[in-house]
C-alpha cells in the first residue's frame, strides 16, 4: 500500500474508519515532522503491532513558549515523506494549524503535578500545548495503539497520566530512545549543533551513564548522585546544566532514597540548543 497523505480531519476520520470496518487495528505516531531514526523507530513498532500506520506531522504553535525555536524548526516535509514511504506507514496526516485549532477556540488541557516539575516548570505552558494537540489527535484517530519516545520520558508520563484521567480509549506505548553511535540521543534539534557542539553533546548521556554506575554500585542518595552527574559535565565548553535529577520513574517527584523504579533526566544547554535525555534505573527495595 502507498503512503496517502491527508490533510483535513475529516479526511483522516474516514481513512481510520474505512481501515476499522475492514478489521485493521490503528497505530498511530504523533510528531512534528523532521523525521529521523528515532521517529522511524517508533513507526516501526506500530507496523510491527498494527494493521494501519497513521503519522501525523504537526509542529504544534501552543507548546512553544515566547522565545523558543517555533519559527526555527526545521520542517523538511519532502525527506518525511519520502521516509515514511520507505517505512511502509500507511496515512500521514499534516494538518495546517487552523484544522487543529479553529478561530473560537477556548479549551485547553491542562495535566497538573508531573507535568509542573522539570520542562513544565522551565517550559511554562509546554505540557498543556502537548496534552491539548495530543487530546485533539487522540479525539480524530479514536480507538488505537499511540506510540510516544522515551526520549521524551516526561511528556510519555503526562500523556499517559491524561490518557488514563481523561479515560481516552487508547494504549499508550513507550519505545526506547534512539541514539548515534557516540550515545547521543536523536532529535530534530541536534540539526542546529556545530561541529564542534556535536563532540561535547554525547557528554550528557556519559553523565546519566556515569550516574546510573554509581546506582548500580550501591549509592542511594539522590544528592550524591545529582552531585555526580554535575560534575561529570563540570568541564565541557559551552554547556550550562538546566538540571540533573534522579527521580521516581512514573511520578517524576524527588525521593528520599532511589529505591524502586528510578529516572535520572537531564537538560542542558549547549550555545543556542537545548538538549534533553534520560535513562532508567531500577533497584530492588527492601
Ligand atoms: P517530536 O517530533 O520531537 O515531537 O517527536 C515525536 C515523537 O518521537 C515523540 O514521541 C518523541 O519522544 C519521539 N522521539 C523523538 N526522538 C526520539 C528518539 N531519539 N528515540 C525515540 N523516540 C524519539
Amino acid at each position: 500500500m502507498t503512503l496517502r497523505r491527508v490533510v483535513a480531519a475529516s479526511e483522516l476520520r474516514t481513512a481510520v474508519d474505512h481501515a476499522r470496518r475492514f478489521g485493521s487495528s490503528i497505530g498511530f505516531v504523533p510528531t512534528m515532522g523532521a523525521l529521523h531514526e528515532g521517529h522511524a523507530e517508533l513507526v516501526r513498532h506500530a507496523i510491527d503491532e498494527c494493521g494501519v500506520v497513521v503519522v501525523s506531522i504537526f509542529v504544534n504553535p501552543t507548546q512553544f513558549g515566547a522565545g523558543e525555536d517555533f519559527d526555527a524548526y526545521p520542517r523538511p516535509l519532502d525527506t518525511d515523506l519520502a521516509l515514511l514511504s520507505e517505512l511502509g506507514a500507511h496515512v500521514v496526516y499534516t494538518p495546517a494549524a487552523d484544522e487543529i485549532y479553529n478561530d473560537h477556540a477556548a479549551t485547553r488541557v491542562r495535566v497538573g503535578g508531573l507535568a509542573l516539575v522539570l520542562e513544565g516548570e522551565r517550559r511554562p505552558g509546554h505540557f498543556d500545548g502537548v496534552a491539548t494537540v495530543v487530546s485533539i489527535l487522540l479525539n480524530t484517530v479514536g480507538v488505537c495503539r499511540v506510540y510516544f519516545g522515551e526520549k521524551d520520558w516526561q511528556q510519555l508520563q503526562v500523556v499517559k497520566r491524561m490518557v488514563s484521567d481523561l479515560a481516552i480509549p487508547v494504549h499508550v506505548v513507550g519505545v526506547p530512545t534512539a541514539r548515534d553511535r557516540d550515545g547521543l540521543a536523536l532529535s530534530s534539534r541536534n540539526s542546529h549543533l556545530t561541529k564542534k557542539q556535536c563532540v561535547v553533546a554525547p557528554s550528557l548521556y556519559k553523565a546519566l551513564l556515569h550516574g546510573r554506575e554509581l546506582i548500580d554500585t550501591g549509592e542511594i542518595d539522590p544528592a550524591v548522585v545529582e552531585a555526580a552527574m554535575s560534575k561529570a559535565l563540570a568541564n565541557e565548553s559551552d554547556l550550562v546544566v538546566d538540571y540533573l535529577v534522579a527521580v521516581g520513574a512514573a511520578t517524576l517527584q524527588p525521593l528520599d532514597m532511589l529505591i524502586g523504579d528510578i529516572r535520572l533526566l537531564g537538560a542542558v544547554h549547549l550555545g543556542k540548543t537545548r538538549l534533553i535525555d534520560n535513562i532508567g534505573v531500577h533497584v530492588a527495595g527492601e
